[in-house]
Formats: structure tokens, sequence, C-alpha cells
């Protein structure tokens, strides 16, 4: 494998994290690739972040040009969209281009009872779960696998509620029943170094929900007349600054879910862009209800840098320049085989 980046160009799809994967790409002096559909050409026309784009109908049609991907020696960064375009399947088995991060880890965070299973593992305080309507005895929220986005959770309180609330989703019994925690929502994005074994907190956001971020602004009488129900429907992402008592505790939980992160099927474990998604309560116990073992879009508002990348870097280092940077020297040191899941 050639130790020069000028061999390599750095590939994703036009969406999700694409601006600041090829940004920060760029800034570290990589050849960029975005691959779009007709729609969103004027986005890459208008943020010049790719050297090169490469059409296709719908970015499920990624595999009708990853010939020509592997051709320009690419390596493709996964984002949200990427894997729900593409398919955690498809990536595990047909994909040929070079792909960065572990695909094995994939599996278990896609999956909520295996994610559950290793974040147990890593001693995360996890909201309870529900495997029957009838063991519903507080307030919990419905979430269907493969929602996007947020949209159609329910809130019940009881099994009486939440079969009338199900009626409403005829149909759909793939779902999960989750203790519904109340606090505030809080997402904190880590990048852990596979050749230096460090990690980083990045930065953390919180997401900006329709309608639950709005609901608020209605009386809580209107709220009742006018049936209105809550969807957590994601339309952005807001930066936030963390109490800085609680650094250490994210530190400890990042770490322990990196150290319990050689699963099987993934070897090599968890290792780049990764986000614990909870919520902080009262008693400020984080509450974890997600992993997302790639880049999130919660680092979209730090393209130029976090209050805490500005404290380890000189530059404005971004989620995804960090990465960029990761594969840099992953190259010029001949270890970039340790980055290719
Ligand atoms: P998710 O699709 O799992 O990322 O959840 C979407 C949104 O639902 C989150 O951003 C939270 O606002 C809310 N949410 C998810 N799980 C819980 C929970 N266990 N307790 C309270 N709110 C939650």
């Amino acid at each position: 494998m050639s130790t020069s980046i000028s061999d390599y160009a750095i590939a994703t799809i036009g969406s999700h994290t694409a601006l600041q994967i090829l940004k920060g790409a760029r800034d570290e002096g990589f050849r960029t690739i975005a691959i779009i559909t007709p729609e969103i050409r004027p986005v890459f026309e208008s943020f010049p972040v790719a050297d090169e784009l490469i059409e296709i109908p719908s970015f499920a049609d990624y595999f009708s040009i990853e010939e020509e991907l592997v051709k320009k020696n690419a390596i493709v960064i996964p984002h949200g969209s990427f894997v729900s375009y593409v398919g955690v399947e498809e990536i595990a088995t047909k994909m040929k281009a070079m792909y960065y991060g572990s695909r094995g880890i994939l599996r278990w965070e896609s999956d909520r009872s295996m994610e559950r299973q290793w974040l147990q593992k890593a001693g995360l305080n996890l909201p309870r779960v529900f495997t029957k309507p009838e063991e519903i005895d507080c307030p919990v929220i419905v979430k269907f696998h493969g929602a996007k986005g947020g949209f159609g959770y329910f809130i019940a309180k009881s099994p009486a509620e939440f079969y009338e609330r199900i009626k409403e989703f005829p149909g759909q019994n793939d779902y999960a029943i989750q203790e519904y925690i109340v606090g505030v929502p809080m997402y904190v994005h880590y990048f852990y170094s596979a050749l230096t074994g460090e990690l980083e907190i990045m930065s953390f956001d919180k997401r900006y929900e329709s309608n639950a971020d709005s609901i608020g602004r209605i009386a809580a009488k209107d709220q009742i007349e006018s049936g209105i129900r809550t969807s957590y429907t994601i339309t952005g992402n807001i930066p936030i600054v963390v109490r800085e008592s609680m650094l250490p505790m994210f530190f400890k939980i990042g770490q322990d879910v990196i150290n319990t992160s050689k699963l099987e099927g993934a070897p090599k474990g968890l290792f780049g862009p990764f986000c614990l998604e909870g919520i902080i309560d009262p008693n400020l116990n984080f509450r974890v209800f997600e992993i997302s073992a790639r880049i999130v879009a919660g680092t979209n508002p730090y393209i130029e840098g976090s209050p805490y990348t500005a404290l380890r870097y000189k530059e404005p280092m971004s989620t995804g320049r960090r990465l960029a940077r990761e594969i840099k020297q992953a190259i010029e040191a001949g270890r970039l085989e340790e980055l290719l899941g």
C-alpha cells in the first residue's frame, strides 16, 4: 500500500455529515469525491468541498458506481445516511471499496438487543426496557424500528394507553418499549484513535426535534384540547457546552464502551468517531438510550471546531477533519490497514 496521501481519495455519499467530512479531508490534503443525486448537486456546487462529483439517480444505487471508487483508490467514510441507504448487511458482505471503520460493529449498533447487550457489558446506566406492553408500569417511549429520524414515536403510561395509541400504526409490530427518562437530552461526540489508543471528547449537542421542542410554546390546556401528539422528528442540531464537572464521567463511559467493543465479528473493536446518546436526569445520571458507532450529524455545528477541540488543537478541528487526519497519519506510517474494516 502506498504511503503517500496523493494516491488516495476520500469519498462519501452527499448527505448527513458529507460537507464536514469532505472539507476536513481537503484541509488535510486529500482529493475528495462526493457521491450525489441530481437534487443534491446544487448543494455541492455551492459549497466547494468535493474535487469530484459522481452522480447516481438515488443513493440506493451506490453499488452501480462502486467499481469507479475502487479504481480511484477511494477510502469511503460511512455516516448515518450511508448506512441507511446502502444497508448494514450490504456493507458487511458486498462492499469492495476501502471502508473506514469496523463493519462488524455496525451489526451490533443496528440491532437494539445486541446494542443493549454491549452497553450493559460496558456498565452504562440504561433506561429499562419492556418486552411486553403488559409490563408497562411507568411512562414509556415506544420506538419503531427503522423510524427515520424519530418520526412516529409515542409516549404511554400504561398497557391500556399503549394499546390505544398503537392502533394508529396498524401492521407495525417491530417496536421497542423503553422507560421514558425525564431530563435533558445530551449527545456526546467522541473520537478514539486506533493509532494512539487515545480517547478524545470532540463536542456535545442536542437535537432540535419537531414538535417535541415547541410543545412548550403552547399552554398545557391548549395542548390537551387540540389533542397534540408529541413527535421527535429531527430538524437540526444545537451545540452544548456541558457542566465541566461532568467531563470525568463522560471520559469514563466513553472508555468503558471502547474497552468492551472487541465483540464477536468485530475483532478490531470500535474506533474513530462515535456518539453516546442519552438523557441527563435531575440527579445528573446520564441514562444512555443509544450508541452511534460512526460520525453523527450532531458534530455539524463544529465545522470550525468546538470549545473542546480548541483546547487540544491549534487549528479548527471538526470531527470530519480529525478522521481525515487519522487516515493521513495511518497512510504515512504504513498502517492504513488497521483503520479499514
Ligand atoms: P432515538 O431515535 O432513539 O435517537 O430518539 C429520538 C429522540 O427521542 C431523542 O432525541 C430523545 O429526545 C427522545 N428519547 C429517546 N429515548 C428516550 C428515553 N428513553 N427517554 C426520554 N426521551 C427519549
